[in-house]
């Protein structure tokens, strides 16, 4: 999934860049706990999120090699996602007394209830970067979407690379399966989109 903007004028804070690779998969490991579960062979302390999700390791360049705009950078989208950064510039993401800024476009899979309670891995903006997505995003050219004040943003889950284990190791099954916090399919998930559940939103119009 791309950041809401991709267009020259501004590289959001969330786009990977080309020089920024995923580690290779040769790094994962069987841990048995006792049950089988994915780890690295040389765990890192930032591998794992508070709920113990493993996360994909990505090479940390920004501004090297030409910005992906169709990709986010596995760690930038969760550092927005769970510390309500804006996903354009890093900086804190707008809140006032309706909630959180957020922008929300209906997709297939989203509940009748839209844009309550949909599911999102598209981290917050601020007041300034709202309007810069409204005007630039090519996504929002295209069928509904709402500009929101979320109250309850809960922390839902991941998405990630499903794996499966194998006489000869783990082997990948589904890309951007997408898995709740607390569901024991998590010890085969490499995450790398933490996902918002969008409760009690009001729909606004963004001041001029
Ligand atoms: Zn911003």
């Amino acid at each position: 999934m791309p950041p809401l903007i991709a267009h020259p004028t501004v590289v959001p804070f969330v786009t990977a860049w080309s020089s920024e690779h995923l580690g290779p998969e040769s790094d994962l490991a069987v841990l048995l706990t006792p049950e089988p579960r994915l780890g690295y062979k040389a765990p890192r302390t930032t591998d794992r999120d508070s709920a113990g999700t493993l996360w994909a390791r990505m090479a940390h360049s920004p501004g090297m090699g030409r910005p992906i705009y169709d990709s986010m950078h596995v760690a930038r989208q969760r550092i927005c996602m769970y510390s309500m950064k804006c996903q354009i510039c890093g900086h804190p993401a707008s809140h006032d007394k309706h909630g959180w800024l957020f922008i929300n476009w209906r997709r297939p899979w989203d509940p009748p209830t839209w844009p309550e309670g949909s599911l999102t891995e598209q981290p917050p903006l601020c007041e300034p970067h709202a309007r810069t997505s409204v005007e630039q995003c090519p996504h929002l050219g295209r069928g509904d979407y709402a500009v929101l004040r979320v109250r309850t943003p809960r922390l839902w889950g991941i998405s990630g690379t499903n794996y499966q284990l194998t006489t000869r190791g783990w082997r990948a099954r589904e890309s951007n399966a997408m898995v709740p916090y607390g569901h024991v399919g998590l010890n085969a998930v490499l995450a790398s989109r933490m996902i918002r559940e969008l409760r009690n939103v009001t729909v606004i119009d963004l001041p001029k």
